[in-house]
């Protein structure tokens, strides 16, 4: 018999797990399965301690319920994924953005198409592959400096995150690059390339 109910079972169906693929924490502390979840490279986590709001038993590694709010999924996924991390550039609107994703020529087309942070012109700048490459955006993110404009960010007809746009020249981005991915190149070289991502604001 499975350990999962019915309507667990469909759930984790439906967002493209198999059964094997929840790792299951039930009567484990709340560090003991997020710990354990992550060092198998598991997602989801079964857990005896149900959701406050519908007593749901499905939550993400990270510890949110999954199944009240199945976006917490790929949250999680992003955190450990292997991929690129970026920095693209908006002439028009004279803008920045730090990202990862892990088709870098997708994202690009994607960026450009959903006229993400308000701006449809787009183009990817550097990336780098990496490990953890939410983290790595979120740490170059933190180090760069510059006004951030949020804006809400609809995709699939769900809010996923909110846009985070940068008000900075490209240099300061690919100094805090740089610094966080150990990327050893030509930093001047790539500087001339892109002169015209160098803005003033
Ligand atoms: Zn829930």
């Amino acid at each position: 018999m499975s350990i999962f109910t019915p309507t667990e079972l469909a759930f984790i169906a439906r967002h493209g797990f198999s059964e094997a693929e929840v790792y299951d924490g039930r009567g484990q502390s709340k560090e003991r399965r997020e710990r354990e979840a992550r060092e198998q490279d598991k997602v989801l986590v079964l857990s005896s301690a149900r959701c406050r709001a519908a007593g749901h038993r499905i939550r993400t590694r990270a510890g949110h319920c999954a199944q009240c709010k199945p976006a917490n999924i790929g949250f999680t996924k992003r955190e450990t994924q292997t991929g690129y991390v970026y920095i693209a550039g908006s002439l028009k609107h004279c803008l920045i953005k730090i990202g990862c994703a892990t088709d870098i020529l997708q994202r690009e087309r994607q960026l450009r198409a959903e006229g993400y942070g308000g701006a449809s012109d787009w183009r990817v700048l550097i990336h780098d592959r990496v490990a953890n490459m939410q983290k790595v955006e979120r740490d170059i993110s933190d180090r760069t400096p510059g006004q951030r404009a949020h804006r809400g960010y609809i995709k699939d007809g769900i809010e996923q995150f909110s846009a985070e746009v940068i008000r900075c020249s490209f240099s300061s981005a690919l100094d805090a690059y740089i610094t966080v991915t150990g990327e050893t190149f030509d930093r001047d070289a790539v500087l001339k390339q892109w002169s015209g991502y160098e803005f003033s604001n």
